[in-house]
Order: structure tokens, then C-alpha cells, then sequence
């Protein structure tokens, strides 16, 4: 994995999983369920394993989602983030429940003694706090209309959250500055990565759909890691939470930041092109997300699905391996050298039994 010149932060533990200091960047989720209902939480929650999330997040609007916190928290693999404003009790509650980090701004949770309770009781339980302003609930930046004095207004948001943990003595802390507006969030989370060294949670809020979503995402978050900011990384999307996981996955490993098992690179088709490559590539993608243990590669198996023979291998020179299409036939290569021909009903099975091959022999070496 190339590794683009991080910052240097301060490692925190949550619940197993270390951010900051130059780990990987883990990606979390948050479900959209009920979190009264905790079969369905736990549900969603399998499912975001199932595409690799390594931290999630419930929102706990109410003392009952609270007292649900356990129940979660034994029927799943990764670590458990409560969402709680406000209600300071809801948070002691998630911290004797056994969670695993709080977010939470201990600016909006009332006096000075509620801050001192939960503080004392976070570091007994060697919990971690994530401060994470959010634009769209700040009326102190809603107050300016022009970005400059906004990104201003969110920067200062943080930083007074995080004096008040500081004050207390508590460091293990994660912050998010986030806004819908790229410039906004950008230039508000270099402004705190200048100031203080606690890991840094990425994420552009309200992005919007799958589509939309993504792109925002990916170019305020690639901007960011490019610069080597962000130590945790969640997408939000108006979609199921597995989406968000499968296009951060997809986001890091196209900055070659982590490994999503299995790089597809396919040609965007032109004259040449004798198959109906958009669906045979549609179809080996919803195969190979079937495939278990993927996210054990630390690096990616490349695969080309390359629309002619003419330039196909040669462009996909770097693959591991791939077919390039004929209108009745596709030539099997390797390593951009042609090794055999394959029908061009079967691509789709050849190539997930050839990734599946070359996944055993990887976790077997
Ligand atoms: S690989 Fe062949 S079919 Fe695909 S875009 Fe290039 S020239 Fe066209």
C-alpha cells in the first residue's frame, strides 16, 4: 500500500480498534434503525460487517435506546459508538452499558458538574469521546453568511468543546468539523489539524444519495487524505449504511490509503467493444461482493475486464490477471501476457473461480 505522508496524531483505542498515529484508516457507519428495536440494530449491524465496517455508530435519543446498549454490544464483532446530545444521563447509562465511545460535545450537556460526572466516568471506563460539530446545528455559524467567518465560527465550535475534556484532563479524544459544504469542511478541519493533534473523523454531512453522495464525498474527503488528514473516515450517504461502507472502502483504496480485496479496472467501452461489457461487469461486481475474506488482502487483487484484445491487455497491464473481449470469445491474460480463451458466457464464473484461487493460495502463504 502506498502510503501518502499522514499526519502525525494521537492514537486512541476504541474498543480494539486504534485510530490516529498512522494506523489505517478505519471505516465506520452509523445504522438507521430503531435503536429501541436491538434485533434490528444487531440485524444492520451484521450487515455492515458482512462489507467491512470497523466502527459503528447508534444514535441514542432516549434512555430505553440506552439500556439497549449491552444487548448490541454482545451480539457484534466491532466496536460501538453511542450518539447522545444533550442528556448526560443517557451517556452514563451508555458508559455502564459497556460501550465503547461516546459522541458527544460537552459544551451542550449542561453545568460544569454534569461535564465532571461523565468525564470521570469515560476515563474509568477507558472510553474515548468523539467532538463532532456539525454546521447544520451550529447557530454561531449559521449567524455569518459568508464561508470565511463560518469555517471561523465551526474551527472555534471545536476547539471549545475540546477545552472543556482538556480541562478535565481527558485526551482521548477524536474530533469531526463537518458541514454539507466542501470548502467549509475543508478549510475548518485544516484549521484544527493546525492547532491540536487529536485523530481526526472525516466526513462531508448531508451529501446526499448513492450518486450524488459519493462524489461529494469522495472529493472533499480525497482532498483531505491527499493532505494527509483524517485518521477515520464515514461517508454519509441517504442510503443504507452498507453503501456508505462499500463506497469508503472504495474511496481509500482508489488513493491507495486501504484494500478492498479486489480492484476492478474495466475500459469505459468505444466502437471496439464486441460484448455488452457494462453488464458483465455489473455481474462479476455483485459476485465477487459475495466473496468472504476479501478484507484479509493487504493489497488488492487487480482484475481487468478490458473490452477488446486490441488494446485490452496492454491497458490493463498491471492486473493480475483479466479477459478481453472478442464478440464470441475473450482472450484470458495474466500479467498482461495472453495465457487463453474463455466464452463469453462463462467471463463472469471464470474470473470469480480464478479470485477465489488466488485468495487461498494468498491466506495460505
Ligand atoms: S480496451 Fe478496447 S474496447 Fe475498451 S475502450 Fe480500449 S480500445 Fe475500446
Amino acid at each position: 500500500m502506498k502510503l501518502y505522508k499522514r499526519n502525525q496524531t494521537r492514537k486512541i483505542n476504541i474498543g480494539g480498534v486504534i485510530i490516529g498515529g498512522g494506523m489505517p484508516i478505519a471505516i465506520q457507519s452509523m445504522t438507521n434503525t430503531n435503536t429501541k428495536d436491538w434485533k434490528a440494530t444487531v440485524k444492520q449491524i451484521k450487515q455492515l460487517e458482512e462489507v467491512g465496517c470497523e466502527i459503528v455508530r447508534v444514535s441514542l435519543p432516549d434512555m430505553e435506546s440506552a439500556y439497549n446498549v449491552s444487548k448490541i454490544k454482545k451480539n457484534i464483532k466491532i466496536p460501538l459508538v453511542a450518539d447522545i446530545h444533550f442528556d448526560y444521563r443517557i451517556a452514563l447509562e451508555a458508559i455502564r452499558q459497556g460501550v465503547d465511545k461516546l459522541r458527544i460535545n460537552p459544551g451542550n450537556i449542561g453545568s460544569k458538574d454534569k461535564v465532571e460526572i461523565l468525564v470521570k466516568e469515560a476515563k474509568k471506563a477507558h472510553i474515548s469521546i468523539r467532538i463532532g460539530v456539525n454546521a447544520g446545528s451550529l447557530k454561531e455559524v449559521h449567524n455569518f453568511h459568508d464561508n470565511a467567518s463560518r469555517v471561523k465560527a465551526l474551527a472555534n465550535a471545536a476547539m471549545e468543546h475540546v477545552k472543556i475534556l482538556e480541562k478535565h484532563d481527558f485526551f482521548d479524544i477524536a474530533v469531526s468539523l463537518k458541514a454539507s459544504n466542501i470548502d467549509t469542511t475543508i478549510q475548518a478541519y485544516r484549521i484544527f489539524a493546525s492547532k491540536r493533534n487529536y485523530p481526526l473523523h472525516l466526513g462531508i454531512t448531508e451529501s446526499g444519495s448513492i450518486f450524488s453522495g459519493t462524489i461529494k464525498s469522495s472529493a472533499g474527503l480525497g482532498i483531505m487524505l491527499y493532505d494527509g488528514l483524517g485518521d477515520t473516515v464515514r461517508v454519509s450517504l441517504t442510503a443504507d449504511p452498507v453503501e456508505e461502507v462499500k463506497v469508503a472502502y472504495s474511496l481509500l483504496q482508489s488513493l491507495e490509503l486501504r484494500s478492498s480485496g479486489i480492484e476492478i479496472i474495466s475500459c469505459p467501452t468505444c466502437a471496439r467493444t464486441q460484448v455488452d461489457l457494462i453488464k458483465i461487469v455489473s455481474d462479476i461486481e455483485k459476485r465477487v461482493s459475495t466473496i468472504k475474506n476479501l478484507r484479509k488482502l493487504s493489497k488488492p487483487i487487480r482484475v481487468a475486464i478490458m473490452g477488446c484484445v486490441v488494446n485490452g491487455p496492454g491497458e490493463a497491464k498491471d492486473a493480475d490477471f483479466g479477459i478481453a473481449g472478442g464478440k464470441v470469445e475473450g482472450v484470458l491474460f495474466k500479467n498482461g501476457e495472453i495465457v487463453g480463451k474463455v466464452k463469453a458466457d462463462k467471463w463472469g464464473q471464470k474470473l470469480v473461480s480464478m479470485i477465489k484461487d488466488r485468495l487461498s493460495d494468498i491466506l495460505q502463504e
